[in-house]
């Protein structure tokens, strides 16, 4: 793009992306989710280009960049542009202030692993947008437009969680996040000796968003059905284990298995939460494994590679505990590793996965840290 010879950014935003501890799809059904922000971001560099409406914005990961006019923003066949578009969309309906700019962003997030690079996209923009143009909006106002924009411009029916972890986390904490009143409170997620590994599958999920979806609209068929003599009831967060199992025959038993996995890991956060308060690991590790048989058997959103890794892990005693995490089908697990077995489980892992699917397994640590921040 011709404005990158000249380009001189005055304003360098890092946006991170972000793991959940525990509480995958309870985001959508209004109850809890665990996540952080983690050290790995995408760096947005914005100058004010002196135009009125023109706007250009680079993507060094894809060697690409575009151009629009505030005047004229549509959604795009490009998807990424789609991340930038959708957030100025929300943007210039909630302010006249933006003028034209140029962002260059580069980031080392794998995309679509489960780690959130779409949000951080998202949020860094708005986050860079609202320093350079001093909007006024608040870290709310930037986590709600970012998920509006998702929503209409991707296509995407995320939650409120990855958005908020972005922008919202705290280093050395987690965030016990209720998704209805988005109430939220610090935990200390001190986990000493233990580590928190992941291991990228490098399966990304092209089926997600049409699964992902299809299990929102799963829930919500449970929820029509509840709600008939539970009036009361808006969303799974709503519903007990006993009265889901009073519908049981009323349900279609797909429908009910998605409905029980939403309602038990929406306790396993609470338990999770406490297990952390307590500094009880082992219960940590344990909640873990119990989560993925959920996801594998339950909600139906893991796949081989990532089962064949929980496995894995289940072998191997300085670990104690594993799961997939993020939307499904791939992406990352995330593992609790004793600091003296953490290379030897990595190295293994990765001879592993290769013999079984000849493919490269890429592991890094995750510790938690502070959300989107101007440098
Ligand atoms: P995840 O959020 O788990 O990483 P998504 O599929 O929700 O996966 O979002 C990934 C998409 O976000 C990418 O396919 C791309 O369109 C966009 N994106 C993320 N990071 C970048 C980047 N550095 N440059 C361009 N687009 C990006
Ligand atoms: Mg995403």
């Amino acid at each position: 793009m011709g404005f990158l010879q000249g380009f001189v950014p005055t304003i360098n935003i890092i946006s991170p992306g972000r793991i959940n501890l525990i509480g995958e799809h309870t985001d959508y059904n209004l109850g809890y989710v665990l996540p952080t922000a983690i050290e790995k971001r995408i760096l947005l560099k914005f100058q004010k280009n002196g135009t009125d409406t023109q706007c250009r914005v680079y993507s060094k990961d894809f060697d690409k960049g575009f151009e629009f006019d505030l005047k004229r923003i549509s959604r795009s066949d490009n998807d990424w542009e789609n991340y930038v578009l959708g957030v100025l969309n929300e943007i210039t309906k909630r302010t006249d202030k933006v003028r034209g700019f140029d962002c260059v962003l580069e980031s080392d997030l794998p995309l679509g692993s489960g780690l959130s690079s779409s949000a951080a996209l998202e949020c860094g923009m708005a986050f860079g947008l609202n320093e350079l143009f001093d909007l006024e909006l608040s870290k709310m106002d930037i986590v709600t437009l970012s998920q509006i924009a998702e929503h209409t411009y991707v296509g995407t029916q995320c939650g409120i969680m990855d958005q908020f972890a972005s922008v919202m986390s705290e280093k050395g904490h987690v965030i016990l996040l209720d998704c209805r009143s988005l109430e939220h409170d610090l935990i200390s997620a001190d986990l000493d000796p233990y580590k928190i590994i992941m291991l990228n599958t490098g399966v990304s999920h092209s089926l997600a968003t049409s699964e992902y979806n299809k299990r929102k609209a799963e829930c919500e068929e449970g929820v029509s059905i509840l709600k008939r003599e539970n009036p009361e009831i808006k969303s799974l967060r709503d519903v007990s284990r006993e009265t889901l199992k009073r519908f049981k025959n009323e349900m279609d038993p797909v429908v009910y298995k998605r409905c029980h996995f939403i309602i038990e890991e929406n306790q396993r956060v609470l338990e999770m939460a406490k297990a952390l308060k307590d500094n009880n690991l082992e219960k940590v590790g344990t909640i873990l494994y119990k989560a993925h048989e959920g996801i594998s058997k339950e909600y139906e959103v893991s796949c081989t590679e990532s089962d064949f890794l929980v496995d894995y892990a289940k072998e191997n005693p300085s670990v104690l505990g594993a799961r997939q995490t993020g939307g499904g089908f791939g992406g990352c697990t995330l593992n609790i590793v004793h600091k003296t077995g953490v290379k030897n489980f990595i190295d293994t892992a990765i001879d592993a996965y290769k013999k079984e699917f000849g493919r490269e397994l890429i592991a890094f640590e995750a510790s938690p840290s502070g959300g989107t921040a101007k440098l």
